[in-house]
């Protein structure tokens, strides 16, 4: 094991699954397994590429590339979202699918990780040429996903209306209604109150815990700034303002927006906020703010740094620049290995990935539960339930890290991983 260890302190790259194979390997010498379940987790049990042609609106015609990754499912049926982006690769899906078993691990729910994704820039498409889109990508990947098989979910560019059109074109092809096949559906059609809120709810509860802990302060006393003003994004910022956190930076792909005046946080509501960059289609163009780069959101002088984007935003190249006092990590692999380390030795605190967006896969582990049983739980009930799983989940990694005085991404690690190989290990995966 000594080995793998010494390889993560090579690797830095771009390439998520490199860094996801990064963080497995310096976890190594904390974990108490056989070399073979090591190389198991390695690489994903298996990897699906489709190919998508498809007569557009215009007439033309394009082919387009998915894939559905199913890394391993030693603990439950797969389950991770779909992405739609011009950056897709295969090895970006194969390190979100990893990622997915360790967070199904972490937050204690019978899943196992997967990841699926188009390599297609969703705002090129009309809304009709992404309806079909998808419904050729569930054509082309049907035998693989399944109520008890693999349940997809929402990522980014993807949302209700895509799990309700994957819902239906899976439900013709069985020839029966299955709600079950997807999570992040519209309530109308099984969806689950809370479901759309539960990631960046699970965040802010992430921000409230780590202030508490690491630095003695209350919530409504910390400053935060937050890279991205999507689904999770803008719902930590929700859950956040409504809680009195001062969040003083938002962004999305455009800039950021950092709020003005004397007080120097969002004092609007935080409906006012998403409607006016609903309707004028950028956070940047919200009346009254300071438009900033997104590289100077990163560098604000916050307590709380909340990068809700894409992956590899906190590199080797930044990370000395950062001067917030905790990361909560709302996207997946925002923070590079050797940026990892550079912020362990200035003493940030990382609230890891795995850990502070776990409360979507929570949540869709509940919608999944209530459409098995054909039941309609109360939004109250699915946010006590997030409430104290989320807070456990923290708990547990907090705890852990204290105990063998390591950073909270590789406690993080350590728990998932020893949860997965424990499972392994009784269902006699030799
Ligand atoms: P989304 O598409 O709803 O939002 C993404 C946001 O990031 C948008 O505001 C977009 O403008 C912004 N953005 C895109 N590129 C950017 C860039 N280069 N710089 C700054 N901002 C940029 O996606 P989402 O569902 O909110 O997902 C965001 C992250 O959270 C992803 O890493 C995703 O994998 C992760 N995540 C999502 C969920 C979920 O339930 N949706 C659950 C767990 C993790």
């Amino acid at each position: 094991m000594q080995r793998q260890h010494q390889e993560f302190n090579k690797i830095e790259s771009d390439n998520p699954f490199n860094n996801a194979l990064a963080q497995l390997a310096s976890v190594t010498d904390m974990l108490s397994i056989e070399p073979e379940y090591y190389e198991m987790l390695k690489s994903p049990e298996k990897e699906i590429t489709v190919s998508l042609p498809l007569k557009l609106s215009d007439g033309s015609v394009s082919t387009f590339i998915g894939y559905r990754v199913q890394h391993n499912n030693a603990r439950g049926p797969y389950k991770g979202g779909i992405r739609y982006h011009p950056n897709v690769t295969l090895d970006e899906v194969k390190a979100l699918a990893m990622w997915m078993t360790w967070k199904a691990a972490i937050i204690d729910i019978p899943f196992g990780g997967a990841k699926g994704g188009i390599t297609v820039d969703p705002k090129k498409l009309t809304l009709d040429d992404l309806e079909r889109l998808t419904r050729k990508y569930v054509n082309a990947i049907e035998k693989d996903i399944g109520p008890e098989s693999d349940i997809p979910a929402p990522d980014v560019n993807t949302n209700s209306q895509t799990m309700a059109w994957i819902m239906n074109e899976y439900s013709k092809l069985k020839g029966h209604n299955v709600p079950a096949v997807v999570t992040g559906k519209p309530v109308e059609l099984g969806g689950s109150e809370g479901r759309i809120s539960a990631t960046g709810r699970g965040v802010a509860i992430c921000v409230r815990e780590s202030v508490k802990r690491f630095l003695q302060k209350d919530v409504k006393d910390v400053t935060v700034a937050i890279q991205g003003f999507g689904n999770v994004g803008s719902f930590a910022a929700k859950s956040l303002m409504e809680m009195h956190a001062k969040v003083v930076a938002i962004s999305d792909v455009f800039g950021a927006a950092k709020a003005k005046g004397e007080k120097g946080y969002f004092e609007d509501p935080f409906e006012k906020l998403l409607e006016a960059s609903n309707r004028l289609g950028s956070v940047t163009k919200i009346p009254g703010v300071e438009i900033i780069s997104n590289a100077e959101l990163l560098e604000l002088d916050v307590d709380v740094l909340v990068p809700a984007a894409l992956e590899n935003q906190i590199t080797e190249a930044n990370a000395r620049k950062i001067k917030s006092k905790i990361i909560v990590e709302a996207a997946n692999g925002p923070t590079t290995p050797m940026a990892d380390k550079i912020l362990e030795s200035m003493r940030v605190k990382v609230v890891p990935d795995i850990l502070a967006n776990s409360g979507g896969v929570l949540v869709s582990y509940f919608e999944w539960v209530q459409n098995l049983n054909r039941d309609h739980w109360l939004e109250d009930a699915v946010n006590g339930r997030l409430e104290s799983k989320m807070v456990r989940a923290f708990k547990d990694v907090l705890d852990f890290s204290e105990k063998q005085n390591c950073d909270l991404r590789r406690a993080a690690l350590v728990i998932a991983v020893n949860r997965v190989v424990s499972a392994m290990k009784l269902g006699g995966w030799h």
